[in-house]
């Protein structure tokens, strides 16, 4: 039975198994920051390649784009980064920490709710908080800044996580820039070589929009996906993978026509789309994800409709995807900006327009963490000898296991185990992540392979000298199967 394990343990399961590391550790980690080992890498490149096949491969009105990074600065002052892309911070003159004022009131909501075995309803919690500072929902990041600070002041004297008893002497609440910057040239100290590092890969689309309308056949509908790296001074980075200053992302821009019913009818498709691939591709549980539409209040001032796809990690349930619809508020800037011409032209209808856009967006890092917190499993079996093992099982579907099949010889020492291994191993590692391992009892070369989440191990013995085959042993059921060599890149084939 699979149920959520602490981060704790999902941390300490990852470094030791060579999933991710601490930043930069032999200088001393800076908190926070993390380094993908040999499986994490795979295991993001497998989910990225698993979106990428579905989003693109397999959609004929899709394309892919990779723009760089650092993007002409009027991109991000016409994006309204530049004035609108921050969190609203507070601190403890006291002891000098800094904390996001809206991340806490949530977290305090949340306490609230603990406090009262779950019993209250949003509406008992807002109805208490409407009484005392005048907010009307449970979206702090829409209250204003008098009110995040009314409600710290009042709600959460003492910092949170700290030891101490002394209260907290606060800031008023303020805004806080995310975006990065660095200078390019040789000057530094010309306002102009400042350059922003991208906080969403999104932009990189909307300047590439027209490129893409003059040199491709695409025509509306279609979108365009990117997946690269993205950058936010996050004011307080924290649980894992889940919130750091650089991570990954994958994003959408799907073009649709201006007219309101059609782009809300595509929006709602891309919901439903969204929720099969989260639980038939991904195969997240799905007692562990959650689908949630914006209120209205919690809008962005672009958008018409958002949803929130939620993963209830060990701190409780946060946003790994969100779908906006845009409306041409993108395209619309930029033409504006830029004085090129963002209108489609509708071959068959002759109507030009400025496109709308439905945004799916989610996050490549946050996803690799959803997915090792879903696979991580710590079961209780019996062994050959009746007695009671507990083993840690990485359950990760066949499609993005880091390493598909591992091959044992039974006898280090047999030159035909390790010949036949080797000929094995050649023969899958064309098409498949494997791996060989002579280390050990076979026992433990199995428990080696189910804590990293192989599916499949094969053993190689006198059986597979004297009729050409091998046992496959599954990970899940832990039951083997012989299996001709001549028929394994078959078996296979079918899995994947
Ligand atoms: P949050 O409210 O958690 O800060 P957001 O709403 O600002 O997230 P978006 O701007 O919608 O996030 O970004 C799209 C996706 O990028 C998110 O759904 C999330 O998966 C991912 N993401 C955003 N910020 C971070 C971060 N600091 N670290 C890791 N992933 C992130």
């Amino acid at each position: 039975m699979l149920r959520m394990h602490s981060l704790e343990t999902i941390v300490s399961w990852a470094k030791r198994k060579w999933f991710v590391y601490p930043w930069s550790d032999i200088y001393g980690w800076l908190a926070n920051a993390w380094d993908y080992g040999p499986y994490g890498i795979q295991l993001k490149k497998n989910i990225q390649d698993l979106r990428w096949k579905t989003f693109v491969q397999q959609k004929p009105d899709m394309v892919g784009l990779d723009a760089q990074i650092l993007m002409h600065p009027k991109v991000w002052e016409t994006s309204g980064h530049v004035d609108n892309f921050d969190d609203p911070l507070i601190d403890d003159k006291n002891t000098g920490e800094r904390f996001r004022a809206d991340k806490i009131i949530e977290d305090q909501i949340e306490l609230m709710r603990k406090w009262n075995n779950e019993a209250l309803s949003d509406d008992d919690i807002i109805k208490t908080l409407q009484e005392k500072y005048w907010v009307t929902n449970l979206i702090p990041e829409s209250w204003s800044f008098e009110k995040m600070h009314d409600f710290i002041v009042k709600e959460i004297p003492n910092n949170p996580n700290s030891k101490k008893s002394k209260p907290a002497d606060r800031t008023e609440v303020r805004k806080f820039q995310m975006m990065f910057y660095t200078y390019q040239g040789v000057v530094h100290d010309d306002a102009d070589a400042k350059i922003w590092m991208r906080p969403e890969t999104a932009q990189g689309i909307f300047v590439n929009f027209r490129n893409i309308l003059d040199t491709t056949r695409m025509r509306v509908p279609f979108g365009i996906a990117q997946i690269g790296k993205a950058f936010r001074n996050e004011i307080t980075p924290g649980n894992f993978l889940y919130r750091t200053r650089e991570f990954e992302q994958m994003e959408i821009e799907y073009f649709v026509s201006n007219k309101k019913d059609e782009a809300m009818k595509a929006f709602e498709d891309r919901k439903v789309a969204s929720k099969d691939r989260w639980e038939n591709k991904l195969k997240l549980s799905a007692d562990k994800i959650r689908f949630r539409e914006h209120e209205s209040d919690e809008l962005s001032h672009y958008s018409d409709g958002t949803f929130d796809v939620e993963f209830e990690y060990p701190r409780g349930w946060g946003e790994l995807q969100g779908i906006a619809y845009r409306t041409d508020f993108d395209l619309k800037n930029h033409q504006e900006a830029s004085g090129k011409n963002m209108q489609y032209n509708d071959p068959f209808t002759g109507e030009r327009y400025i496109p709308h856009v439905i945004e799916p967006s989610f996050g490549l890092s946050r996803t690799t963490l959803a997915v090792m917190l879903d696979a991580y499993d710590e079961e209780e079996y019996t062994n050959g000898k009746g007695e009671k093992e507990t083993r840690v099982v990485a359950r990760f579907p066949f499609a993005i296991a880091p390493v598909k099949v591992a091959i044992f010889p039974l006898i280090k020492k047999d030159e035909n185990h390790v010949r036949i291994s080797h000929e094995i191993y050649a023969q899958l590692s064309g098409s498949l992540m494997v791996e060989y391992d002579d280390g050990g009892a076979i026992g433990k070369r199995y428990r080696r392979q189910d804590e990293i989440g192989t599916p499949y191990c094969i053993t190689v013995d006198n059986a597979s000298t004297e009729s050409g085959t091998v046992t496959v042993r599954n990970r899940d059921t832990m039951e083997q199967e012989t299996i001709k060599i001549d028929e394994l890149l078959e078996f296979f084939a079918k899995i994947s």
